[in-house]
Formats: structure tokens, C-alpha cells, sequence
């Protein structure tokens, strides 16, 4: 492409609402473009990088056995209603209504979709398994949009659903799909980890999050620091610890006290010159409408999505000061197990060290219990993990130390059971002419925020750095002048010459200073950049410069093109 020819708005300004690198980049370097909150335009040289991830993608899927289909964005709510989706989605489900007043959405994701058209076709055992992509438009009507394309509320993404006969055959495809997506991001030039992750509004019984390890990820991960358990701190397990039993001679008196205005752990632990893991947190919660008391040692936190799995609920939220009162008599901040009117869950950190004699709420405003006792003083009905992990936790497997890291999601795979067959019905006729629902996994990859978190990953102070799969084009030949016959002939001779060998080239032919356009070079991230001066011309050579090492090697015109190939060919093969 001629540089004069491109639509490529570029600019210096950091744009004020852009917080991250990526975002800012991605708007310098005139890739994207706001229309709307959450909602991007891509411009030439933004589509063609969302093209190559898409073309990686599409090989890697094509290689491990799926096929590519393409399913509406607009969704009838029957099928919404039939998985019970409709109801339990959220506001993220953006609705409307068609002029016969019938109740649409737009497609967040297509479970329901693939899941109609499948039961609709397939009969009998002999037609599966079978596993179907797509890359298409999704709509999210996020609460908080934000980092450009990496929480947007329209996006593109890969999405993949496959239907076999039974748990082990969906292990084996959820297997394919596992090193598929590894391919993939390896193929990216991404430095990723596969960590065990939480299902949210998908559903199933496991899954993995891919994460690109970068300090700006909204995600939190936890690593195992000898073996290779990697998990969403959403999910992260903390093991059971040994149950000990606090001697009952050691027990002493319930004993109440005054703390006029002292409610959270920090103040009490402070006023009763005690330590924080000897409080234990009482916490209300409404689950589904339901009171539920839930506690935990004073030096910990609830997980919130582990609790909400825990009780198998579809809402769950911190109960209301209402609520409390019925529960406690009490306002919050006062809140204890002696004597409360709802069921008591606890989390193993109350099993710890022979837990005993501890300070809680008192149910009275104002006041503390001293020396509260399980079992003497009040019944848990359960103990489970319940616990956000933290830095002093052990490895769930192996009890070694955890190590803390920052991840972007860029990919998820799903292990989904019958959840979506049992609810739709998709059924097939198993050897014995027996009806068995089909056994489900799907598998998203986000390609504008893979796209974005490369971009986290590779850049500097001067711009981007696109790894060669990635790039929007391998190279850009500046002439330094362009008034300059013998440079601007040089130039064109070379652009031909590695067009013609299906080389990705940009011909900076404006008209400007030498360095403005190499300002530009290095924004958009351009590999490899040919320099063409007078100096070097006069010699009949040119200066070839890395990006990414700053590495310029001077060598003649004539020798360019097949060292320019030959540099992008070895930086492909080392993402092969
Ligand atoms: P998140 O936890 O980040 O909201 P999710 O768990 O809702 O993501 P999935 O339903 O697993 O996401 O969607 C598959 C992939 O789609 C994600 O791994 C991510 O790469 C991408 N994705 C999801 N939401 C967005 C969004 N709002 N903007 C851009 N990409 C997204
Ligand atoms: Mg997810």
C-alpha cells in the first residue's frame, strides 16, 4: 500500500479516556475509532490484525476437526426461555421487540442458538460427534465498558460448541480444544497461561480461562510455585485443613462487652487488643430472598462466587439492613452466630487451629462476645471452602507456596454436561435405540481483546511492537525524501519487487519529514523498516531496522528483498 493512499489517522495525543496502553495505542496509531459507549469502529489497519487473528483461529479450529457456520445475531426469546437464560442472564442480555411485538435479543453467545439447531438434526449416535465454530458479532450490554476493544459491549468472537455421545468422548473434544487454543496463542506470539476458572453465566462443570500475563489484566491468578496447578482467583481452592478440636477444659466463659460504634474487624481487633484471625466475621447474605449467615476468620474474605456456587443460587447479595435487623435484632456491624435466626455456614478457616474462644458480634448494637465457642455456644450446619485465596495460602495439591499474577482473558473453554440438552431437549438415539442427551463443551476465544492484550504485551514508548504473525503489514520502506528521483525510484523498485513476493508492504511516499514518518514506523509497530538516504543510495545500499531490538543492517538494494523475506519467515516459524 501507498502511505498516501492509506486511511491511517495517526496522532501524538494520549486520549483522555483511555486508561490502559492498549486503548491508547490502538487509538494513536488509528486503528479504532469510539462510535458509541463500548461500542468501536475498526479502521484499515485494526482490521487487518483482527483478520490474522481471525485466520489463526480459523486454521487451528479447522485442524482440530470443528467446522465453521455462521449463526444469527438476533435471537428469538423462546429459545432464551426454554434454557431459563431469559431469566437468569441479567441485564447483560440486551432485549427488544420486533413490530409484531415478538421478544428478541442480541446473541451475548449461542448456546441456545447451536443447541436448536443441532437437536433439530441430529437422530441418532452415528451422527456425532460433532463440534461447530463460528466468528461473529456478540452483544453485551456491559455495566462498565471500558479499555477500548477489551471490554467493549460489541465484539467479535470465536465461539465453538461441540455435541458428543457421552462425558468421555466431551473430555476428549474438551482435550482438542485445549490444545487448540494453545496453538493459537502460541501462533499470536502471546505469553499465556491455562488456569482453571469459575463458569458464571455459561454454566457446566469445569473449565479453563487462557490469560495473558500482563500488569494491566482485570483478572487476579494464582500459580503454584512447584507444580502446575494454575485457577481464577474467583476459583482458586484452599484445602480443607485438619479438623483439631479445642480441649474442653481450655473453654471459658461467653463473656459480653461494650465496643460503642466498633464494627469492622480491624477497630474490634484493635479495641479488644486482640488479633484479627481471632474475630469471626458474621455475614448476612440474602440468597435468592433466603437470610443465610455465613462466617469467617477475621484475616480472611469471603469469596463471593464461591459461596454463590456453594448454595446453588441464582442471586446472592449482602442482605439489607431489613434483613438484618429480623435476623440479629440488630443493626450491621454487630452481627454474631450466638442466637441469630437463620442457617450458619462457615468456611474451613474456622476449622484451623482448633479454633475457640473468639470475639463476634454480640447481636446488640454496641456490643462484642468474648470466648465464643462452636458447638457450645451455637451449630454450624456446614463447613466449606468459602475463602478468597491469599498470599499466605498453600497450593490446593501439592501445599506448596502460591505465587500472584495479573491475567487478561483472552480465551475460555467449557466442559457444559447435558445443561443445555437437558434444558432443549437435544437428544439422539444411542445403540440400543435408547434416547441419551447430548454431551456439550464450548469454546470462546475474544479476538479484539486478543488483539488488545497482544498489544499490552508488545510495545514500548514509541508504540507498538507486533509480533510478525500479528502484524498489519511485515514492512515499510521509507525514502527519506521523496523529492529525490533516485530515492523515490529506489523505493518503488523495492515495493514491487516484495509485493511481488506477497510481501505485506507499506510505501511511505508522503511527502514529509524523514522524522515524522519514522515516528509513524514505529507507532503502528511495523517490523522491519527500510530506510532509503542518499547517503547509503549513493553506495546502492540500503538500512534495514528491527522494531522490536533496533537492530539496523545496512546492506545493497539489490539484496533487500530476499533478506527481508528471510527475516520474516525465521520470526514465523518461532510462533509456528
Ligand atoms: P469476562 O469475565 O472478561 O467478562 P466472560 O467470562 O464473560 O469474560 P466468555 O463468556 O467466556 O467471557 O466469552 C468468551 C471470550 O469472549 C472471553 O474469553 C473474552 O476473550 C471475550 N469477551 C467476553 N466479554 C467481552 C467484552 N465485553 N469485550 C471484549 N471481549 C469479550
Ligand atoms: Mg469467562
Amino acid at each position: 500500500m501507498r502511505y498516501s493512499e492509506m486511511f491511517l489517522p495517526t496522532g501524538r495525543e494520549i486520549p483522555s479516556d483511555a486508561e490502559v496502553v492498549s486503548h491508547q495505542l490502538m487509538i494513536r496509531a488509528g486503528m479504532i475509532r469510539k462510535l458509541a459507549s463500548g461500542i468501536y469502529s475498526y479502521l484499515p489497519t485494526g482490521y487487518r490484525v483482527i483478520r490474522k487473528v481471525e485466520q489463526i483461529v480459523r486454521e487451528e479450529m479447522n485442524r482440530a476437526g470443528a467446522e465453521e457456520v455462521l449463526l444469527p445475531l438476533v435471537q428469538p426469546a423462546e429459545l432464551w426461555q426454554e434454557s431459563g437464560r431469559w431469566v437468569h442472564y441479567g441485564k447483560e442480555l440486551l432485549r427488544f421487540r420486533d413490530r409484531h411485538d415478538r421478544e428478541y435479543c442480541l446473541g451475548p453467545t449461542h448456546e441456545e442458538v447451536i443447541t436448536d439447531l443441532v437437536r433439530h438434526e441430529i437422530k441418532t449416535y452415528r451422527q456425532l460427534p460433532k463440534n461447530l465454530y463460528q466468528i461473529q458479532t456478540k452483544f453485551r450490554d456491559e455495566i462498565r465498558p471500558r479499555f477500548g476493544v477489551m471490554r467493549c459491549r460489541e465484539f467479535g468472537m470465536k465461539d465453538a460448541y461441540s455435541f458428543d455421545t457421552d462425558e468421555e468422548g466431551a473430555g476428549i473434544t474438551y482435550g482438542k480444544m485445549f490444545n487448540a487454543y494453545n496453538r493459537i496463542f502460541r501462533r499470536c506470539g502471546l505469553r499465556f497461561s491455562a488456569v482453571e476458572a469459575d463458569t458464571g453465566n455459561i454454566g457446566g462443570s469445569f473449565s479453563h480461562e487462557f490469560m495473558v500475563i500482563a500488569a494491566s489484566g482485570e483478572d487476579s491468578l494464582v500459580f503454584c510455585n512447584v507444580c502446575d496447578y494454575a485457577a481464577n482467583i474467583e476459583r482458586a481452592e484452599i484445602a480443607r485443613p485438619l479438623q483439631e478440636k479445642i480441649d474442653e477444659k481450655n473453654l471459658l466463659p461467653l463473656e459480653e462487652v461494650y465496643t460503642p460504634g466498633v464494627r469492622t474487624i480491624e477497630d474490634v481487633s484493635s479495641f479488644l487488643q486482640v488479633n484479627p484471625q481471632d474475630v469471626v466475621k458474621t455475614l448476612v447474605f440474602n440468597a435468592d430472598g433466603q437470610p443465610i449467615t455465613v462466617l469467617v476468620r477475621g484475616n480472611g474474605d469471603i469469596n463471593p462466587i464461591k459461596l454463590k456456587n456453594y448454595l446453588g443460587c441464582d442471586l446472592l447479595e449482602l442482605a439489607t439492613d431489613e434483613m438484618i435487623y429480623q435476623a440479629t435484632g440488630s443493626t450491621r456491624g454487630f452481627a454474631g452466630a450466638v442466637g441469630i435466626k437463620t442457617e450458619i455456614i462457615a468456611d474451613y478457616s474456622l476449622l484451623e487451629l482448633a479454633m475457640g474462644n473468639f470475639v463476634m458480634g454480640a447481636n446488640r448494637e454496641d456490643y462484642h462476645i468474648k470466648n465464643v465457642n462452636m458447638g457450645r455456644d451455637f451449630e454450624v450446619k456446614a463447613f466449606a471452602d468459602l475463602r478468597l485465596v491469599k498470599e499466605t495460602d498453600h497450593c490446593p495439591r501439592c501445599e506448596s507456596t502460591l505465587k500472584f499474577a495479573r491475567g487478561i482473558e483472552v480465551g475460555h473453554i467449557f466442559k457444559l454436561g447435558a445443561k443445555y440438552s437437558k434444558a432443549m431437549r437435544a437428544t439422539y438415539l444411542d445403540k440400543n435405540g435408547q434416547e441419551q442427551y447430548m454431551v456439550m463443551g464450548c469454546y470462546g476465544i475474544g479476538i479484539g481483546r486478543t488483539v488488545a492484550a497482544c498489544i499490552e504485551q508488545n510495545h514500548d514508548e514509541d508504540g507498538m511492537i507486533w509480533p510478525m504473525p500479528l502484524a498489519p503489514h511485515h514492512v515499510i520502506i521509507t525514502p527519506v525524501n521523496i523529492n529525490d528521483k533516485s530515492q523515490l525510484i529506489a523505493a518503488e523498485d523495492l515495493y514491487q519487487s516484495l509485493r511481488g513476493k506477497g510481501v505485506e508492504v507499506i510505501l511511505d511516499d508522503r511527502d514529509g519529514r524523514a522524522g515524522i514518518k519514522f515516528k509513524d514506523a514505529d507507532l503502528i509497530g511495523i517490523p522491519l523498516r527500510v530506510t532509503i538516504g542518499p547517503k547509503r543510495l549513493a553506495e546502492g545500499k540500503v538500512e534495514i531496522r528491527t522494531r522490536k531490538s533496533g537492530d539496523v543492517e545496512t546492506l545493497p538494494l539489490k539484496e533487500a528483498t530476499d533478506f527481508i523475506i528471510k527475516c520474516i519467515n525465521k520470526e514465523m516459524s518461532c510462533y509456528a
